[in-house]
C-alpha cells in the first residue's frame, strides 16, 4: 500500500515541535530520565501499544502489534541530555541548570511518539508488529547494553532495527546513509604512570612522571601515522592530563586519559597492545612504570545490506536522490550493540541550517537544530520500516 509519509509527519509537525520544546526546557541525564520516560510510556499506552517501563531503570518498550502475522520492526531512540550549561537564549531553554539536551535526543524522543502515532493508524493492515525502544543513557553510559540485558531485544526478537541521529554536520535537507560501519567503536583509556615525588628544585633525587607522560603522549601519536594501514580510519586522543596541585612539586604518579576510535575491534585490539607497550617502555626509558586500563569499548555501527537499501530508497523517495550522502564519521554510539544483534541499519537526518545559524556542533552549549528535520527523519524511518510491515 502506498502512504505519503512526508504528508503524515507535515501533520505533526506542531506536535512534534511542542514535545521537543518541552523535554528541552527539562533534560534529564542518563538512567534519570523518570519525566521523560513516563511521557513516552503515556503516551504510547494512550496509542494502543503494549508497554513495558522501567527497563534498565529509566527505558520504554512499546509494542504496536499488527493485524496479521510477520516480521518485528524495532524503532530504537535514546532519551538522555548532557551535562552542559545551556548558552542558547531561546524561549525552551533548559530550565534544570548544568544539564541540556545538547545532543537532540529530545527531538529523537518526540520523533519516536510521532512515529508510534502514525503507525498506530496502520495498525488493522500492519504484517508483523513494531517494537518501540526509548532506550536511557546513550551518552557513554551504555544504555543500549543496559537494555539488552533487561530483555529489550526478546519476546519479541526484532528480525530489524532502524535508528537515526538528527545531524548538525550536515544541512537541513540531506541524508547520510552509509552500508557497512557508520560509526567508530569507541573505547576509553587511563594510563598511570608512577614515578617518585620530590622538590621541584632537587629533580635529581626524584623519578619524574610528568616527563615520562609528556613522552608516551608525543609517542602515541605515532600509532596512526606508522602503525596503522592508512587505508584505515583510526583515532587515538589524550584529553586528559592530571598530576600534581602546584608548581614546585615532583609528584608520585601523572595520569592520562584518551579514547581509541576505529571502524573494527581486531583494529582496535592491534592498537591497544601498541599503547601497551609504548606506554611500558616509554616509561622503563624514564625510570618509572605504567599500567594502562581500558574501559567501555562501544561496538562500531554497522549497518546490513537490506535494511540500509530499505532506508536508502526511502529517504530517495522523501528527499530525492540527489541529497542523500555517503558519509562515515568516526563519533560512537551504542546502537552498535543493538546493530551486533539485530541486523539494522543507523542513519543521520541534516539538521543545520547556516540561515538561521543553527550551526554549532552537537555536544555544544548553543547546539540547536532545525526542527523540520524532525518531518524527514519520521518521514523516512516510517517509510524504510513500513517496506517490512506494510505491502
Ligand atoms: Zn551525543
Ligand atoms: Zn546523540
Amino acid at each position: 500500500m502506498t502512504i505519503d509519509f512526508k504528508q503524515e509527519a507535515t501533520a505533526l509537525y506542531d506536535e512534534m515541535v511542542t514535545r521537543r520544546r518541552d523535554f528541552h526546557r527539562h533534560p534529564e541525564l542518563g538512567f534519570q530520565e523518570t519525566r521523560t520516560a513516563s511521557i513516552v510510556a503515556h503516551t504510547l499506552d494512550t496509542l494502543g501499544l503494549e508497554v513495558q517501563r522501567g527497563l534498565a531503570q529509566t527505558g520504554v518498550v512499546g509494542v504496536l502489534e499488527g493485524a496479521n502475522p510477520g516480521p518485528t520492526v524495532l524503532l530504537r531512540f535514546d532519551m538522555d541530555a548532557l551535562p552542559i550549561q545551556e548558552e542558547n537564549d531561546v524561549p525552551y531553554a533548559s530550565q534544570n541548570p548544568g544539564v541540556m539536551h545538547a545532543c537532540g535526543h529530545d527531538g529523537h524522543t518526540a520523533m519516536g511518539l510521532a512515529l508510534a502515532k502514525i503507525m498506530s493508524k496502520y495498525q488493522g493492515e500492519m504484517n508483523g508488529r513494531f517494537k518501540f525502544l526509548f532506550q536511557p543513557a546513550e551518552e557513554g553510559l551504555g544504555g543500549a547494553f543496559a537494555m539488552i540485558a533487561a530483555g529489550a531485544l526478546e519476546n519479541p526478537r526484532p528480525d530489524v532495527a532502524f535508528a537515526m541521529h538528527l545531524w548538525n554536520a550536515s544541512p537541513y535537507g540531506k541524508v547520510r546513509v552509509v552500508e557497512g560501519p557508520c560509526m567508530a567503536a569507541s573505547s576509553v583509556f587511563t594510563i598511570t604512570v608512577q614515578g617518585q615525588g620530590g622538590h621541584g628544585a632537587a629533580p635529581h633525587q626524584a623519578v619524574d612522571p610528568i616527563l615520562a607522560a609528556a613522552h608516551i603522549v608525543a609517542a602515541l601519536q605515532s600509532i596512526v601515522s606508522r602503525n596503522i594501514n592508512p587505508q584505515d580510519s583510526v583515532v587515538v586522543s589524550i584529553g586528559q592530563i592530571s598530576a600534581c596541585t602546584t608548581f614546585n612539586v615532583i609528584p608520585d604518579r601523572a595520569f592520562l586519559k584518551g579514547t581509541v576510535r576505529s571502524y573494527n575491534e581486531t583494529l582496535h585490539r592491534q592498537i591497544y597492545r601498541r599503547i601497551l607497550e609504548m606506554a611500558t617502555n616509554m616509561a622503563t626509558a624514564f625510570s618509572c612504570e605504567a599500567h594502562m586500563e581500558t574501559i567501555a569499548i562501544v561496538a562500531p555501527v554497522v549497518n546490513s545490506v537490506k535494511p540500509t537499501a530499505a532506508v536508502r530508497s526511502a529517504a530517495a523517495n522523501v528527499l530525492g536522490e540527489e541529497n542523500i550522502l555517503q558519509h562515515r564519521t568516526m563519533a560512537s554510539e551504542d546502537m552498535g550493540y543493538i546493530l551486533e544483534e539485530i541486523p539494522g541499519c543507523y542513519f543521520f537526518i541534516g539538521s543545520a541550517n547556516e540561515e538561521l545559524g543553527l550551526t554549532s556542533p552537537h555536544h555544544h552549549a548553543r547546539f540547536d537544530f532545525d526542527e523540520r528535520a524532525m518531518i524527514n527523519g519520521v518521514a523516512i524511518m516510517a517509510e524504510a520500516a513500513a517496506h517490512y510491515l506494510l505491502k
